[in-house]
């Protein structure tokens, strides 16, 4: 494959869309600045792969940030999207493919009784929370520092100084006051986790976290954080929300949530939120939980929530054909057994080149650090080797294989990924390492 350079056509993209749309992109992270140059503008993409404004293609390890879990473009999913497509695509009505979306989704996650439709993570991690405070009548809320729920004004927060004070926005627009009930503690930490219970334990609301955290690159919580996050909700009657945005259907067919209730019998969330595969690559996402909880939402309780495209007849029926097909026996044995494969491989790579190097992966994403060991929470992940990190991105990108431009962010595998082109990336990656030095 040739090498790509920094030309061109990408170049012109950026520069014109940079006129239009601020920072050139609707959402940050699309924009390289973590890494540097230009961002590939994408023409088309098919199965593992997307080509850019050059035609230049690459094998991509961000499957959209994750719902693209059977790679692009699988037939059963065009067929499904472009019939309903033909049925009309916004009625603003209810249809019978949400029940099926909901049904199909209950019996994936059975921790959740009932759930409702929204179009995105960050509307279901919002509600989420309104709900929690809701339904306990309580204001505050627990979040963990480098887990992401989406952009709501109280989630936009980072640690304050200290666990007797509440969190400091980490944006511009969110006043202080709009945060004051939220407070960010370090993940995998009991001490301080049991510490906050003690402090505000009959004020908290909810206590929100990303299970295998996969907005600081890959981190899973440790099965025994895990079972005190259980233990303190339910000695305090708070509500604990798993944000399985990411980890949902993609770690596991039965989630993150899956995972851990191995390993801590009857282990369940109180709510949880779904998004990114459940919709296959169309805007959809869910929040559910216990029937008494959820049916506190408008229109039978106080909770008010509402969405004019919730539930939209296209990207349910993209949703319902991504589920059948990950459903189907063998699907997530062979998925996790390719993501091991590569890591494994990057591993062996790292290990020949000297390079401090650790990698995790469950189901269908994984993670990986320029560290000599796995981190267990934000402050750990980012001692990762930045400089080194943006390199070996580079590397990668020239020969043709693209990973998400942080190395805050963790990386996808679809059922769309040949064992050639796992071993195409580890070979690239080898070859890289080698230029590093
Ligand atoms: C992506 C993500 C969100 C936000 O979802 P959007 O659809 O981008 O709004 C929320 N939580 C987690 C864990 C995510 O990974």
């Amino acid at each position: 494959m040739k090498p790509s350079t920094d030309t061109d056509f990408n170049d012109a993209l950026m520069a014109r869309a940079r006129q239009v749309i601020p920072g050139g992109v609707n959402s940050p992270v699309r924009a390289f600045r973590a890494v540097g140059g230009t961002p590939r503008f994408v023409q088309r993409a098919h199965g593992a792969y997307f080509w850019d404004a050059n035609d230049q293609r690459y094998i991509d390890y961000i499957g959209s940030w994750g719902p693209m879990i059977l790679g692009h473009g699988h037939p059963a999913v065009l067929e499904a999207v472009q019939q309903a497509a033909t049925e009309g695509l916004s009625f603003g009505a209810p249809t019978e493919r949400e029940i099926e979306l909901a049904e199909e989704i209950l019996s994936l996650v059975p921790s959740m009784e009932m759930l409702r439709l929204v179009s995105s993570g960050t509307e279901a991690g919002m509600t989420a929370i309104r709900l929690a405070r809701g339904a306990t009548g309580r204001s505050k809320i627990l979040k963990f520092e480098g887990c992401y729920h989406g952009h709501a004004d109280a989630l936009l927060v980072k640690a304050g100084s200290g666990l007797a004070t509440f969190g400091n926005p980490t944006s511009a627009g969110v006043p202080p006051e709009v945060v004051q009930h939220t407070l960010v503690l370090e993940y995998n930490n009991v001490a301080q986790l049991e510490e906050a219970f003690a402090l505000h334990g009959p004020e908290i609301a909810g206590l929100i976290i990303e299970p295998i955290a996969g907005n600081m690159n890959f981190v899973r919580a440790t099965v025994e954080f895990t079972r005190r996050c259980r233990e303190l909700c339910t000695q305090h009657g708070a509500l604990l929300i798993y944000d399985e945005v990411m980890t949902g259907c993609r770690v596991a067919l039965g989630s993150a949530q899956s995972v851990y209730a191995r390993l801590i019998p009857g282990f369940e969330p109180d709510i949880t939120v779904m998004g990114k595969v459940i919709g296959g690559g169309m805007p959809l996402a869910a929040f559910g939980g216990k029937r008494v909880v959820m049916e506190q939402l408008a229109p039978l309780g106080p909770v008010y929530q509402a969405g004019t495209l919730s539930g939209n007849p296209v990207a349910t029926a993209c949703g319902l054909a991504t589920l059948r097909e990950i459903k189907r026996p063998g699907f997530f044995e062979s998925l996790a057994a390719k993501t091991r494969r590569l890591v494994d491989g990057l591993s062996a790579a790292a290990r020949e080149a000297g390079v401090p190097f650790a990698a995790d992966c469950e189901g269908g994403m994984f993670g990986f650090f320029l560290l000599p060991e796995l981190p267990q929470n934000y402050q750990q992940v980012m001692k990762s080797d930045s400089a080194r990190f943006n390199l070996l991105f580079h590397g990668l990108l020239s020969r043709g294989v693209y990973i998400a431009p942080a190395l805050y962010e963790a990386g996808f595998v679809s059922a769309a990924h040949s064992d050639a082109d796992l071993d195409f990336t580890i070979a690239a990656f080898r070859e890289t390492l080698a230029t590093l030095g």
